[in-house]
């Protein structure tokens, strides 16, 4: 089972920091695969260890400029909603040494640029974001993120109609529009075989 694999590339990244080298950590998934869950229970962690942890994510609407990210779960964790990359970059403290940002598919490509930058300078930069929009199409900048990262997971959650491995974010209402702010309650998670990715997905199953 494709759940049960580690996430944790604790050995690797222990390597790293030996060094002081920064490095970027990305995690990617369809919804409700446990991504912003993974992004707490690694910022927690490092707070534990008493790294200085700063967090972001992007301000997409007003509705969402809440200062924190949150897991479908509950868990939540502070964070700064910022409009853009650059914003991150003029935040980050001098001592900060561990930066989580979530929902990394709401960034333009200057993300790229941003973190690398950031890894440069020494820091951990752990980014989670979906890696496929409704239609099953590869959401910029994931997977570019996937490309420079150092460490990679892949989420995945269960398939609400056979209860599978779900691997896709199937959106149960009519809309055209790549991204629906304030969707909640409108996507399920679906399995390859269980993903319908046209606007004609049934909506009552
Ligand atoms: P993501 O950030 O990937 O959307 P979250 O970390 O916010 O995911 O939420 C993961 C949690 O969502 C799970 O631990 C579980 O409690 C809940 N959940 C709800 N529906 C599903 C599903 N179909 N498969 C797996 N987890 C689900
Ligand atoms: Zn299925």
């Amino acid at each position: 089972m494709v759940e049960e694999y580690a996430f944790d590339n604790t050995e690797e990244r222990r390597k790293n920091r030996q060094n002081g080298t920064g490095w970027i950590e990305v995690i990617v998934g369809s919804m409700f695969s446990g991504k912003s869950e993974e992004l707490i229970r690694r910022l927690r962690r490092a707070q534990i260890a008493r790294q200085k942890v700063q967090v972001f994510k992007p301000k997409i609407d007003d509705r969402y400029s809440i200062e924190q990210i949150a897991s479908h779960s509950g868990m939540t964790h502070i964070s700064k909603p910022v409009m853009t990359a650059k914003e991150i970059l003029a935040q980050i403290e001098p001592d900060t040494e561990v930066i989580g940002i979530d929902e990394g598919q709401f960034f333009d490509m200057e993300i790229i640029q941003a973190v690398n930058e950031l890894a440069n300078q020494g820091k951990r930069v752990i980014i989670a974001g979906l890696d496929q929009d409704y239609t099953g199409k590869p959401f910029e900048p994931m997977p570019q993120l996937l490309s420079i990262a150092e460490f990679i997971t892949k989420t995945h959650a269960i398939c609400v109609v056979c209860g599978q491995t779900a691997n896709y974010s199937q959106r149960t209402f009519e809309s055209d529009a790549r991204v629906e702010v304030g969707a909640s309650g409108k996507y399920e998670a679906r399995c390859r075989k269980c993903f319908v990715p046209h606007s004609d997905a049934p909506t009552v199953l």
